[in-house]
């Protein structure tokens, strides 16, 4: 579904993914791993369609589309999702608002009539049920005063919401305790389906307990050295990174 072939990306001049090659099929789950630095963010950036990125080379097709050609809106459109390392804090908007005018845009663009109040207020709260967040925090700011876990969690709220076909989840383990980690990879587990597929960038194998990945590819100095099954997350967790760092360095 989406086929990633020889991406080159620039930022300011300086090389950051260097012939980036990946698959990722209908209803797979892929892991990416890999050092500080190796492009992660930026992989997900350019899927998504983030504007100060140089493409120099390669291609990104969704369900034989051609996304580099998107604008993000339209990416959006087709089914991208990115859920941030750093959700943004959006003061003076209500969570509550936000996700509705979020769904209802994604709606209109798909050409489908904007759901009514209860309508949207019944598909939120079992979401948030599901994600263990309170009715509460949905009349807050967005973000705003949230901690990393609630951050976290709200952006899987947003992504169950959407039901994107695409989605990214770049190191949303990030500062999440355990339980925050269990309630966001359920919540991630219960999205799971045939036609919608995962990207999950994280730098730790915990993760990948609870979000059983299909796949597991190592990135390093801008590309994918190495791919795997999910014993491969294991493999990394035990040896580290040193062996690519070194063959990238070669
Ligand atoms: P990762 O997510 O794997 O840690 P990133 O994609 O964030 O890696 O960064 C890859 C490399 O690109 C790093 O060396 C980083 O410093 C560099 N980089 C990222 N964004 C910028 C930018 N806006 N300007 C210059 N260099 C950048
Ligand atoms: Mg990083
Ligand atoms: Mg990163």
């Amino acid at each position: 579904m989406l086929e990633i072939k020889n991406l080159v990306v620039e930022i300011e001049g300086n090389r950051i993914l260097n012939g980036l090659d990946l698959t990722v099929n209908n209803g797979e789950i892929a892991a990416i791993m890999g050092p500080n630095g190796s492009g992660k963010s930026t992989l997900s950036y350019v899927v998504a369609g983030k504007e100060e990125y140089e493409v120099l080379d390669g291609e990104i097709i969704l369900d034989g589309q051609n996304v580099l050609e998107m604008e993000p809106s339209e990416r959006a459109a087709a089914g991208v999702f990115l859920a941030f390392q750093y959700p943004l804090e959006i003061p003076g908007v209500a969570t509550m608002t936000f996700l509705k005018a979020a769904l209802n845009a994604q709606r209109k663009s798909r050409g489908e009539a904007e759901l009514t109040t209860p309508d949207f207020i019944k598909r939120v709260n079992a979401a948030a049920q599901q994600l263990e967040i309170p009715k509460d925090m949905l009349k807050r700011a967005l973000n705003v005063g949230f901690s990393g876990g609630e951050k976290k969690r709200m952006e899987i709220l947003q992504m169950a919401l959407l039901e994107p076909r695409f989605c990214i989840l770049d190191e949303t383990d990030s500062g999440l305790d355990i339980d925050a980690l269990r309630i966001a990879a359920e919540g991630v587990n219960a999205l799971r389906s045939p036609d919608r597929s995962f990207l999950v960038i994280t730098h730790y194998q915990r993760l990948l307990n609870y979000i059983v990945p299909d796949s597991v590819h190592v990135m390093a100095g801008g590309k994918i050295v190495k791919s795997g099954g999910k014993e491969l997350a294991i493999e990394l967790e035990a040896n580290g990174y040193a062996d690519y760092k070194a063959q990238e360095a070669a």
